[in-house]
């Protein structure tokens, strides 16, 4: 970074901290200053990211794209909120969606796409939702022999938990 860009977040730093200089006087310890620092900077990164996630869904906005599958051009739909999880906090954004009625799903530029699995089926399979999304998660139940060779052949409890996705 050049010495411009460095001097303009100094000035942002600083207009911060006469923003907040209440509550940096009455930090007590070292450590204290510190936590409330890092919720600054937490704020400050997640504003940031969310700001560019926006942009670049806002860059793939449309009157029409064209369907991965079938190639036809396809009208966007309503945008689609988007939640995810950043290593400094929650990130909202939307994101264009578009809707190919030949293929009777969903999609969104850029990779991810919804399709409509039992779409106005009357006899859906009991806790058989219509949507179905890529790119947001994959959870497999699989059985299978253990071998002598695997390196890990049970599945380690830590991975047992919800916790363990983020
Ligand atoms: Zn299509």
């Amino acid at each position: 970074m050049d010495c411009r860009f460095e001097d303009r977040v100094k000035e942002l730093i600083a207009q911060l901290a006469r923003e907040r200089q209440a509550e940096l006087a009455e930090a007590g310890t070292l450590l204290d200053l510190e936590t409330l620092a890092v919720q600054i900077g937490d704020m400050v990164s997640r504003e940031l990211t969310q700001m560019e996630v926006a942009r670049r869904a806002d860059a793939l906005d449309e009157a029409e794209a064209r369907c991965p599958d079938c190639g036809r051009m396809c009208p966007r739909g309503e945008r689609e909120p988007v939640i995810l999880n950043g290593l400094r906090g929650e990130l909202t954004y939307s994101q264009p969606k578009y809707d190919c009625r030949h293929c009777r799903r969903s999609f969104f530029p850029g990779g991810r796409y919804q399709r409509r699995d039992y779409f106005g089926e009357k006899n859906r399979p009991p806790g058989r939702k219509h949507w179905r999304e890529d790119k947001v998660g994959c959870l497999l139940s699989m059985t299978g022999p253990s071998y002598e060779s695997d390196p890990v052949p049970k599945l380690p409890e830590w991975l047992k938990v919800s916790s363990a996705i983020q």
